[in-house]
C-alpha cells in the first residue's frame, strides 16, 4: 500500500488530488449531532493543503438512493469541515465541474451517492463514474482512500477509481489498518474481546474468527440473551435469536465466553418502564432484559483490569435509555482504567463512548468503521484496501 508521505515526497504544487473520505455523520435536521469521522478525516486533508495540493475530497452521507435530495447533501458538512480546517470549504454539485480551483484550496463534492452509478452492481457502470471522478483531477492526478468506513465496499469512488488513477492509503486508513493487523496478528495477551450490541448473528462472523485468537470473550447486550438460552435459561420477553441457538452452544464448548451473571430486566421497552436486577438465570416471564447487572460489571472489570489488549465492539445494554446505560459505562469505564492496548470498533459503541462523556483519549484507538473494522477481524478481503495493493502506479 502506497503512503500519503510517499505522495507528499512526490511534490503536489499545482497537482490536483482526489479524497475518497468518510464524512457519514449523525445529522438531527441539519445539526450534526456527532463530528468525530469529520475530525478523522482532517489530518489527511490538511496534509495535503499544506503540501500545496488542490484537494476534492468526495464523500456519502446516508443513503439517498441514487437522486439528489437536500436532506441527504453535505452542506453542513462543508461548513464544520471548514472551521476544523480552519480554510473555506467549497461545496459543488459533482455534475457542474469545477472551476477555477486554486494551489491549496479544498473542494467538497455533495452526496456522491446522488448518482445511482456509485452503488451500482454493474461494473461499467460504476467504472463510468470512476472515471468522471478521476477526470476532475485532470493531469498527473491522484486518489487518496481515507474512508475506512466504507472500504468494505465495492463502490466507484472506493475501489473504481483506484483502477484510473495512482492510489494512495490516507493516514486515517493508514492507522486504522495498522491498530487491527496488530489485534489479528499479534496481539499482546491475554487478549479479551468485549462484545454486545443487538443481534448474535450480525457478530457470528466475527465471533467465529476471533475465538480461536482470544483469551477470554464477554458477551453482553442483546445478543447474550441467546446464549444464556443455548445454557438452557429462560431469558422472558429479551431479545432472543433461536435460529442461532444451537450455534451459540457450539460456541460455548470453547469454554472462552463469560456471561453476565446477572441483568437489568424491565417490563416494556421504554426508559420509563419498571426495573429489577435478577440474576441471569431467572428472567421474570413478560421481562426483557435490557442491560447487563452490577454483579456482571464488576467481573467484566476483572477481567478486562488483566488484559493486555481489549477489542469492544456493541453496547452492553440499550445504552440510549439513561436506566440501562450502566453496563456500557461501567465496562467503558473498566476498559479506560486499564493498561491494555485497547479498540473500540462500531458505530454505537463509539457514539456509546461520546454520550456516555467518557473520555475518548482513554481508549488506544476507537474505529471510525464499524462493518469495516468487523469484516477486517473476520479476515474478509475489503475490495477498498485490496485495490490499494494492486493499484496503477
Ligand atoms: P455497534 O454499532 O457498536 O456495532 P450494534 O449496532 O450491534 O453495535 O448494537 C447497538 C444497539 O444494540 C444499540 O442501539 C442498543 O440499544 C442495542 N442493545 C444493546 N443491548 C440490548 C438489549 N439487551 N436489548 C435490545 N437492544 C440492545
Ligand atoms: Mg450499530
Amino acid at each position: 500500500m502506497r503512503t500519503l508521505d510517499q505522495l507528499v515526497d512526490e511534490g503536489l504544487a499545482g497537482r490536483t488530488v482526489l479524497v475518497r473520505s468518510d464524512l457519514n455523520v449523525p445529522l438531527d435536521g441539519d445539526r450534526i449531532t456527532d463530528d468525530g469521522r469529520i475530525r478523522a478525516s482532517v489530518p489527511t486533508i490538511a496534509t495535503l493543503t499544506a503540501a500545496g495540493a488542490r484537494v476534492i475530497v468526495t464523500a456519502h452521507l446516508g443513503r439517498p438512493d441514487g437522486k439528489p435530495s437536500p436532506e441527504f447533501s453535505l452542506e453542513p458538512v462543508a461548513a464544520r469541515l471548514g472551521e476544523l480546517l480552519g480554510r473555506p470549504v467549497r461545496l459543488e454539485q459533482l455534475g457542474d465541474g469545477i472551476s477555477g480551483h486554486t494551489d491549496g484550496e479544498v473542494v467538497l463534492l455533495d452526496n456522491i451517492r446522488f448518482d445511482p452509478r456509485e452503488t451500482a452492481k454493474d461494473d461499467a457502470e460504476r467504472a463510468g463514474l470512476a472515471r468522471e471522478l478521476a477526470a476532475l483531477t485532470g493531469e498527473n492526478g491522484a486518489v487518496v482512500s481515507d474512508g475506512f468506513g466504507v472500504v468494505h465496499r465495492k463502490q466507484a469512488s472506493v475501489y473504481d477509481v483506484a483502477h484510473d488513477l495512482p492510489a494512495y492509503a490516507g493516514r486515517l486508513v493508514a492507522d486504522e489498518v495498522a491498530v487491527l493487523r496488530r489485534l489479528t496478528e499479534d496481539p499482546d495477551r491475554p487478549f479479551v474481546v468485549v462484545l454486545g450490541g443487538s443481534k448474535v448473528s450480525d457478530k457470528l462472523g466475527v465471533i467465529e474468527a476471533l475465538l480461536p485468537k482470544v483469551d477470554s470473550l464477554l458477551v453482553g447486550g442483546g445478543m447474550c440473551f441467546t446464549f444464556l438460552a443455548a445454557q438452557g435459561h429462560d431469558v422472558g420477553a429479551s431479545l432472543l435469536e433461536t435460529d442461532q441457538i444451537a450455534t451459540c452452544r457450539t460456541l460455548l464448548e470453547s469454554g472462552k465466553i463469560v456471561l453476565p451473571s446477572d441483568v437489568v430486566v424491565a417490563d416494556e421497552f421504554a426508559a420509563h418502564a419498571a426495573i429489577r436486577v435478577v440474576s441471569a438465570d431467572a428472567v421474570p416471564d413478560g421481562w426483557m432484559g435490557l442491560d447487563i447487572g452490577p454483579a456482571s460489571v464488576r467481573a467484566f472489570a476483572t477481567v478486562i483490569s488483566g488484559a493486555a489488549s481489549v477489542f469492544w465492539n456493541g453496547p452492553m445494554g440499550v445504552f440510549e435509555m439513561v436506566p440501562f446505560a450502566e453496563g456500557t459505562r461501567g465496562v467503558a469505564q473498566a476498559i479506560v482504567g486499564s493498561d491494555a492496548f485497547s479498540v473500540v470498533g462500531g458505530g454505537d459503541s463509539a457514539a456509546a463512548v461520546r454520550l456516555l462523556g467518557l473520555p475518548e483519549d482513554g481508549f488506544s484507538h476507537i474505529s471510525t468503521g464499524g462493518g469495516a473494522s468487523l469484516e477486517y477481524l473476520e479476515g474478509k478481503q475489503l475490495p477498498g484496501l485490496a485495490v490499494l495493493d494492486g493499484s496503477r502506479s
